[in-house]
C-alpha cells in the first residue's frame, strides 16, 4: 500500500502484436519482462504512445471504466500521428475490458482504483528507418493498482515558465514519451530553484499545460482554460469537467490565458486553479511563481469550487451517483 503510485503491477497483462500486416490475437503475458530487439524502432525513434484510464469499484461489486471510448480514440490519434500501425479500437476496446475483468478482484477498494495503461511501441528491428515509420509493433495494456495520489488538503506550488517549451509546438496533443523526457529538464530546475512542484509552460500562446496535467482557473462564476489546438493533450479529465461545470451553471471559457492574465487573476479573493488529469482529477494549486515573484492563489488554500467539482466527477467514477452521461463501462 505504501508503494509509490504505479510500481506494482497485476500479474499479467494483454499484449497483441502487429506483423505481416495484421494484428495477432490477443493473449495474456506475464508483465514481468517484455523480449524486445535491442535494433528495435522504438528505441532509437521514440515510435511510442501510451494511454491512461482508470477503473473503479462500485458498491454493488462491479467494476466499471471510466471514459474508455475517449482513450481509445486517442491511443488511436496518437498512433496515426506517429505513423505506427494502425490501432483496431473495437480489439483495443475489448482488450482492456479482458484484462480489467479477469484481475477484478485486485481493483482496490475507494478511494483507491485500477489504473490502466494502454501502450503501443514500433518494434522493427531496423535501425536505418530513422526517417520511415516501424512495420511491426506491439500493442500491450498494463494494470496496476493505485491509491489516492494527493492527500487531500495539499495545494501545490506552480512556476509560469514563459522560456522552457515541453515538447515540439505541433507534438503536443500526442501522448507519446518523448514529450515527457523533453519536459524534464524545466521541471527538474523549476525544483531546484523555486521549490515548485509541477511547470506551467507559456512561452508560445500562452499557458498551455504542465508535464502530465491540464491547467483551468476559476474566478467568480467562470471556469477558464486554453481552447483546444495542437500544442497541447487533449485530457478526458479536462473535458469531464467541464461539462459538469457547464451543468453546475458556470460559465466556460475556452481560449488563449497568457501567464500575466492568470497570476492577475489568481489573486481575487475567491479565485482558484487547479491541475486536471486522471491520476488526481484535480489537484488544487496554492501559489503560483513568475518572473520571480510569488503570488497566493485565492486563499491559498483547497477552495470550495474545486472540492465540489472533484467531487462530482468522483461520485460518478464510483458510482455513488447516476451516471447520466453514459461514461462507465462494466469490464
Ligand atoms: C495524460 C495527460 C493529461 C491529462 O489527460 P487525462 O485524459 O485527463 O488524463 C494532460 N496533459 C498531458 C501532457 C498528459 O500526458
Amino acid at each position: 500500500m505504501a508503494k509509490a503510485f504505479g510500481t506494482e503491477f497485476v500479474p499479467e497483462m494483454i499484449i497483441t502484436r502487429f506483423e505481416g500486416n495484421q494484428w495477432s490475437q490477443p493473449e495474456f503475458v506475464s508483465s514481468d519482462s517484455l523480449a524486445l530487439h535491442p535494433g528495435s524502432h522504438v528505441l532509437h525513434y521514440a515510435s511510442t504512445c501510451f494511454e491512461g484510464l482508470k477503473a473503479f469499484r462500485h458498491p454493488d461489486g462491479s467494476v466499471k471504466i471510466f471514459r474508455m471510448d475517449q482513450n481509445v480514440k486517442r491511443f488511436e490519434q496518437s498512433s496515426r500521428l506517429l505513423a505506427l500501425p494502425q490501432v483496431d479500437e473495437a480489439m483495443l476496446s475489448q482488450m482492456i475490458v479482458d484484462v480489467v475483468a479477469r484481475f477484478k478482484d485486485l481493483t482496490p477498494e475507494p478511494p483507491g482504483s485500477m489504473y490502466i495503461r494502454p501502450t503501443h511501441i514500433g518494434t522493427e528491428a531496423a535501425i536505418g528507418k530513422a526517417a520511415a515509420p516501424s512495420g511491426e509493433s506491439m500493442v500491450y495494456v498494463l494494470l496496476t493498482p493505485v491509491g489516492d495520489y494527493f492527500s487531500a488538503d495539499t495545494t501545490l506550488r506552480l512556476l509560469l515558465d514563459d522560456e522552457g517549451m515541453r515538447c515540439a509546438p505541433d507534438n503536443g496533443m500526442i501522448k507519446t514519451g518523448g514529450n515527457y523526457a523533453s519536459a524534464l529538464k524545466h521541471i527538474i530546475r523549476a525544483k531546484a530553484e523555486y521549490q515548485a512542484d509541477q511547470v506551467l509552460f507559456c512561452s508560445i500562446g500562452g499557458v498551455t499545460e504542465t508535464g502530465a496535467a491540464n491547467f483551468i482557473l476559476f474566478d467568480g462564476d467562470e471556469v477558464l482554460t486554453k481552447a483546444l489546438d495542437d500544442s497541447f493533450l487533449h485530457g478526458v479529465t479536462r473535458d469531464s469537467v467541464l461539462t459538469l461545470a457547464r451543468e453546475y451553471g458556470f460559465t466556460v471559457t475556452e481560449r488563449d490565458l497568457t501567464a500575466e492574465e492568470v497570476v492577475d487573476r489568481a489573486t481575487h479573493p475567491d479565485c482558484e486553479a487547479a491541475l486536471s488529469g486522471t491520476a488526481a482529477i484535480l489537484a488544487p494549486i496554492g501559489t503560483m511563481i513568475f518572473k520571480d515573484q510569488e503570488y497566493t492563489v485565492g486563499s491559498g488554500k483547497v477552495g470550495p469550487k474545486v472540492s465540489k467539482l472533484k467531487k462530482a466527477l468522483n461520485d460518478i467514477q464510483f458510482g455513488l451517483t447516476e451516471d447520466n452521461h453514459g461514461w462507465m463501462t462494466e469490464a
